[in-house]
């Protein structure tokens, strides 16, 4: 564990006097590690490249792609990273800013996926709302397997899901070749066996397959890059 979560981290739930000095600490260390110049390139416009629509889970960050400067991902966020409930601030990315990727983003464990396999009846009417929107992309489970193989694939469906919506509503921008859609897993917990924190690639354009993806001819200049990328794909039994 980091020595800063040791030091503060006591496993109950911060008061909010501690939640407030723990934000203005936080950003006192941020700011202190920066200089001004860091944030001259963009303060009159943003400059991002990347539309992402990612799951809130506080364990899921842009931070995981390290990039320089500050203002390369247009981030949109919900439960269950899920295109309806923020199709407008999607939008805004993909056809104002023009960003030439939109990326989906799900993450291991997700609890949102989770809670939508279970009871969500006692939760309020706006969770149930956005909640029972991914009884669609997991429709395919037959709950046949154990459950936790179940749930890491219905991650999976519900960004195959997202990128499929995704492509009806931008399929000019994919055709014109301005646009590519990704979908990927943010995997904290090794699942997909290529290390901890990995974005693992599972969908490009609506291609599913490690095969597909190399073979297209789609985006030709990223042959290479594509061969160094973790591209890859969880099984259910019927599939093994
Ligand atoms: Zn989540």
């Amino acid at each position: 564990m980091l020595k800063w979560l040791k030091d503060h981290w006591t496993g109950t739930q911060l008061t909010p006097e501690q939640g407030i000095e723990e934000i203005v600490l936080g950003n006192s260390r941020f700011v202190c590690e920066r200089t001004k110049e860091d944030f001259e390139g963009y303060s009159g416009e943003q400059h991002p490249f990347v539309t992402m629509l990612a799951c809130c889970d506080s364990r899921v960050h842009n931070m995981v792609f390290g990039f320089e400067p500050m203002d390369r991902v247009f981030e949109i966020r919900n439960i269950g990273n899920q295109l309806r409930p923020s199709a407008g601030s999607i939008d805004y990315g993909v056809t104002n800013l023009k960003t030439p990727i939109f990326l989906v983003l799900g993450h291991s464990n997700c609890g949102a996926v989770k809670a939508a396999m279970g009871d969500f009846s006692n939760e309020t009417m706006e969770m149930i709302d956005e909640l029972c929107d991914l009884h669609l992309p997991l429709r395919a489970d037959d709950g046949k397997d154990a459950f936790d193989n179940r749930w890491q694939l219905n991650i999976q469906r519900n960004v195959d899901y997202q990128v499929m919506q995704a492509l009806r509503r931008y399929r000019d921008r994919v055709e014109n070749g301005s646009l590519a859609i990704v979908g990927a897993v943010y995997d904290f917990i090794n699942k997909y066996g290529y290390g901890h924190g990995r974005i693992v690639l599972i969908n490009l354009n609506g291609m599913v397959s490690r095969e597909q993806i190399l073979a297209s001819e789609a985006l030709p200049r990223l042959k290479e890059v594509l061969k160094e990328a973790c591209i890859g794909r969880l099984k259910s039994p019927a599939q093994q």
